[in-house]
């Protein structure tokens, strides 16, 4: 039954499959921005930082610049007024380091603009430094006047003038540049949070929406499977009461078929019980039909763990009083007097057997299956089988009490000429079969016509009755006493040889002898004269034997009647 999986929730298993992938890839997407935008934030830093250790680098070194050539000017006028050379000491190492500085400055200038102010810067310190080495040698060469003529004559302070005004121009442009650059620091570093608050908003959310569409397709997926798994076990069930239906169907029907072949009520009641039994394995049970008397029904059959009571009067089944069905299942239950007590305590249900009207009986069942969810079902298919078996049993009785009708007399209950002729043949070909002997005793009552006249026809019939009564008793159970005609009787003694068959025709004939029937205040009685002969002793064919019986028969009232006479001997005291 896994076959019937659920198609809906497959499909929709799928689509959350889809859709979780696509989340997974976005936030992969996002967080490789994240990743990777720092990279690219941190190289702008890095540009930015280089550039601001650039300008710093070149303002420090303006600055050097303008003190060293303050330093130099300082020393060419104290050298100017004391002519001592220790006072050139500035000068001379501005002269030696003025050279690199310019190359350095040279080398970290890479705009056009900057480079051409620088140009011009050293163009100045170069005239400046011309101009200061002019002063020293004056110095040296023509003494303290002439070189205060030439300082006083202002060159030298214009040189450093515009040298001052130029370079202050220079490093108030890099420290411009510089505020420049940490601004545009300030705000890459702005960019960057805001960038990674952002990313990390968008995780956030993009995580939350997966989860909440993971969630939901969860719960779908599950409430598909649910239903899906539902209607899948309403399937199974739905199979296996459709196959457990057409069982019972199917068994029903073997169960009338069978009973269709039943030769007596008994057996019917074993084949229902048998049935019963199978087609519902779970339950034990009984059947009761009614004696003939109608005062007290016969346990006919059982099964399972039934110990019903053998016999039951018809109040103590509550089903039997009702008329209908009795469910017994529940604690609260009017409860059945025929219930075992080892039982008592099981659900049971009883269903009277009812043909045509007519309760011929009862049909009682317990177990726990009866208390089963579907044990409503069961129980109309219950009362539907009972009436098809109370059917079955009533036909059976019928058929019975028909066969019985056509081959018994009905005056003294005993086998009719039509059963004899039947027996008789079947039992004479199996004696000559088997070799084993066959006797036939014939009985006429004697002058019986005198008793009609006497006592009347029903005096006659009371006798008749009696004897009948007599062979009965006489005989054994497989010997057949039949009414051949009138007031002649034959008994078929299959396996009797004729001795012994002649010794039970005198013990009959001594018996219908003693015989003191009272009847209308007199006392009736009555002799029969009897004719024996035997298979094989007699001689004769087995065809022959009732014709020698009734010749011995004859011999027998020829001879003064109330005896015995065997065939080919004569007759028996
Ligand atoms: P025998 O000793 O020679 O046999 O004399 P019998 O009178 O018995 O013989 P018979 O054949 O002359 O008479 C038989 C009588 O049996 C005649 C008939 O009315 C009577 N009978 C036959 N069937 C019945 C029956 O069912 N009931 C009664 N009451 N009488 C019957
Ligand atoms: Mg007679
Ligand atoms: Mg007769």
């Amino acid at each position: 039954m896994r076959g019937l999986a659920p198609a809906g929730a497959s499909s929709l298993s799928m689509k959350l499959e889809n859709k979780l992938k696509l989340s997974a890839a976005c936030v992969i997407a996002v967080m490789s921005l994240v990743a990777i935008g720092p990279y690219f934030l941190n190289a702008q830093v890095r540009g930015v930082m280089s550039e601001l250790k650039r300008a710093s680098a070149v303002e420090r070194q303006y600055a050097t610049m303008l003190t060293l050539l303050a330093d130099a000017e300082a020393a060419e006028r104290g050298y100017v007024i004391t002519g001592r050379a220790e006072f050139l000491q500035p000068y001379n190492a501005a002269v030696g380091l003025l050279p690199a500085l310019r190359t350095n400055l040279r080398e970290r200038h890479t705009g056009t603009a900057e480079r051409m102010v620088l140009d011009q810067i050293e163009t100045l310190t170069s005239k400046k430094l011309d101009y200061m080495a002019q002063v020293v040698k004056t110095r040296d060469e023509r003494g303290f006047e002439a070189a205060q003529q030439l300082v006083d004559s202002g060159r030298g302070k214009t040189y450093m003038d515009q040298l001052r005004s130029l370079i202050g121009e220079q490093v108030s442009d890099y420290a411009l540049h510089r505020a420049d650059l940490r601004e545009t620091l300030t705000s890459s570093a702005d960019r960057a949070a805001s960038l990674a608050s952002i990313a990390t908003l968008a995780d956030i959310a993009l995580i939350i929406a997966v989860l909440f569409a993971a969630n939901r397709g969860l719960r779908q997926r599950l409430a598909a499977e649910s239903r899906a798994n539902e209607a899948s076990e309403q399937l199974r069930t739905a199979a296996a009461v459709a196959e457990k239906r057409n069982l019972q169907l199917l068994g029903g029907g073997d169960m009338l078929q069978a009973l269709e072949l039943a030769g007596t009520t008994d057996e019917s009641a074993g084949i229902v019980a048998r049935f019963f039994h199978r087609l519902l394995p779970g339950l034990s049970g009984s059947i009761y039909l009614y004696r003939n008397s109608r005062d007290v029904l016969e346990r006919k059959a059982s099964w399972g763990t039934a110990d019903d009571a053998e016999f039951i009067e018809p109040l103590e089944c509550w089903a039997l009083r009702k008329g209908s069905a009795h469910d017994g299942g529940h604690a609260h239950a009017l409860q059945c007097g025929h219930a075992g007590a080892s039982d008592a305590a099981l659900p049971r249900l009883c269903v009277p057997l009812v043909t045509q009207g007519n309760v011929i009986g009862f049909i009682t069942l317990q177990g726990t299956a009866l208390a089963a969810p579907d044990s409503a079902d069961d129980r109309a298919w219950i009362l539907r089988l009972a009436e098809q078996a109370a059917l079955a049993l009533s036909n059976v009785e019928l058929r019975a009490s028909l066969r019985l009708q056509s081959v018994i007399d009905p005056l003294t209950q005993l086998y009719n000429r039509r059963y004899l002729d039947e027996t008789l043949k079947r039992e004479l070909n199996r004696a000559q079969r088997r070799g084993t002997p066959v006797a036939v005793l014939m009985i006429d009552l004697d002058h019986f016509k005198r008793v009609n006249d006497t006592f009347g026809h029903e005096g006659g019939d009371l006798l008749l009755r009696s004897v009948a009564n007599i062979l009965k008793q006489s005989v054994r159970a497989c010997d057949v006493a039949c009414r051949y005609g009138g007031e002649e009787l034959i008994v078929l003694m299959p396996d009797c040889g004729l001795d012994s068959a002649a010794e039970r025709a005198e013990a009959i004939r001594a018996a219908i002898a003693g015989l003191h029937l009272s009847y209308n205040a007199q006392v009736l009685t009555a002799t029969a004269s009897l004719g024996v002969a035997a298979y094989p002793a007699c001689g004769g064919g087995p065809e022959l034997l009732v014709q020698e019986a009734d010749a011995a028969l004859y011999a027998a009232k020829r001879d003064g009647r109330n005896r015995v006479v065997v065939a080919g001997t004569g007759a028996v005291d």
